[in-house]
């Protein structure tokens, strides 16, 4: 089972997020993966224990994370019961402004800060590694017409595996794409997903969830 997480804050709260994304990011992810008759379930900050029992977390293969300004209301012990099950295996996508969770901090172990600027830029992702499973069916790359900026340096331990750079109109680039292992656990974490823009629309978007979700996945 695939679970989607989200702090589902700003689509509730701010009007001009909500036209975008009426029933939050997480039903919009969630619904293009049930096309592909993947198992999924949502779960939000506001559920009780963050929507992360003890049985939900066993049964999730790979966990989805998006959140941005209510990280520190993410209950530590969640965090710890959600850092264990990555250790055990359970794979976790961390998406654009997570990089700043709770959880993606624990395990990379640094600050995980970055440059950042909401001016609605173009995004331009390149492919840098084309033989990796989470780069199927995307060609040399893409662009994302608007985007939040995000610029190194990016703190983040080196990378596993790099796998998209962007470049931005404004001139900074981005490592877009990063794997690692923690224990049996995959990580990969993924950079647009800005709340303000239709990103998770976009079918190459959804491709690459979709391949890292494949990718993620336990061995066992
Ligand atoms: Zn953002």
């Amino acid at each position: 089972m695939i679970t989607v997480w989200n702090e589902f804050r700003h689509e509730r709260n701010d009007d001009k997020i909500k036209k975008i994304y009426p029933n939050g990011i997480h039903n919009v992810i969630s619904e293009f993966l049930k096309k592909e008759n993947i198992h999924v379930t949502t779960a939000v900050l506001d559920d009780e224990d963050h929507g992360l029992s003890d049985e939900i977390l066993k049964n999730t293969d790979v966990l989805i994370w998006w959140g941005h300004i209510a990280h520190d209301e993410v209950d530590d012990a969640i965090v710890e019961k959600v850092y264990d099950r990555v250790l055990q295996g359970m794979g976790l996508i961390v998406l654009h402004s997570a990089h700043y969770s709770k959880i993606f901090k624990r395990l990379m172990g640094t600050s995980c800060d970055l440059k950042w600027r909401d001016d609605g830029e173009q995004e331009r992702i390149w492919v840098i590694d084309p033989t990796h499973p989470i780069a199927q069916g995307l060609g040399e790359g893409f662009d994302i017409k608007q985007e939040e900026m995000y610029g190194e340096h990016f703190d983040i331990p080196i990378p596993d595996e790099l796998i998209f750079i962007s470049w931005f109109q404004g001139g900074e680039v981005f490592r877009s794409g990063c794997t690692y292992r923690r224990g049996k656990g995959k990580i990969f974490y993924f950079r647009p997903g800005h709340e303000a823009f239709p990103t998770f629309y976009q079918k190459e978007v959804q491709q690459i969830i979709l391949n890292a979700v494949k990718w993620a996945c336990p061995n066992e």
